[in-house]
């Protein structure tokens, strides 16, 4: 885009026009390299301000989701402030900077977690991100829950490693406004495990611990599917951690 005002109108006659649109164009991009806004407060100058920073370490909550989840539930932080405002602007507007950010996060709970002996002890810790439908993901530029989760990993280490291997059929809707009984629903047998996994994953897989990420837990709809999905290919979860409770 930049290149077709470059080379076109912006080089014809109205020099002045065109070298302001040229301008535009390039603050435009400028802005979406580096986004002006705090994605957590909105406050102009930088990305991520430092009030946010601090404002979103907490501790690990327990949570009791409302479809039942036959494993350990829990949030990296609470659904609220800077740290709901992040995961929106993540996803509905690509804010693909905040990725770092929530994977922080995540990171921290996750190593709360392990201080606090609530994460199974194995010699390796696979990530499973919560499926996403393809056509969602598309449209945020990239799952951004596996890009969390990837984050986290890599402020983990070489023993943590994320495993996408979930996926929601094509006929599956948006869960967004569905209560907890239709989200069940919609969920029922749509989500697929794929075959390819690593070798570390086959049952019994005992040296690896498998632990569901999520961005958000709402109903809990989405967590039990995927538990009851990987369960049925023989992978054993232990725990479901998400970024923020809702
Ligand atoms: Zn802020």
């Amino acid at each position: 885009m930049g290149g077709e005002v470059m080379g076109g109108e912006a080089m014809g006659g109205e020099a002045m026009g065109g070298a302001s649109r040229a301008g535009e164009v390039l603050a435009a991009a400028l802005d979406l390299a580096a986004p002006a806004e705090c994605g957590g407060c909105g406050r102009p100058g930088t990305p991520w301000c430092r009030r946010c920073a601090s404002a979103v370490v907490d501790d690990p909550i327990a949570l009791t989701p409302r479809v039942e989840l036959d494993v350990a539930a829990w949030a990296a932080g609470r659904y609220r402030g800077p740290l709901a405002r992040a995961v929106v602007e993540l996803k509905e507007h690509r804010r693909r900077d905040l990725i770092p950010v929530l994977g922080q996060v995540l990171s921290h709970g996750l190593l709360r977690l392990a201080e606090w002996e609530q994460l199974p002890t194995a010699r390796r810790l696979a990530l499973i991100p919560a499926p996403t439908r393809a056509v969602a993901a598309r449209r945020r530029g990239g799952d951004p829950v596996t890009a969390i989760a990837r984050s986290a990993a890599d402020r983990l280490g070489p023993h943590v490693a994320v495993v996408p291997l979930l996926s929601t059929a094509p006929w599956t809707r948006d869960s967004a406004g569905l209560s907890a009984g239709r989200r069940m629903a919609n969920l029922h047998g749509a989500v697929a495990v794929s075959r390819t996994r690593p070798a570390g994953l086959r049952p019994p897989h005992r040296d690896v611990a498998v632990v569901l990420i999520d961005d958000v837990l709402t109903t809990g709809a989405t967590a039990a599917a995927a538990v009851a999905a990987l369960r049925g290919a023989g992978i054993t979860v232990a725990s479901a951690v998400v970024v923020a409770s809702a």
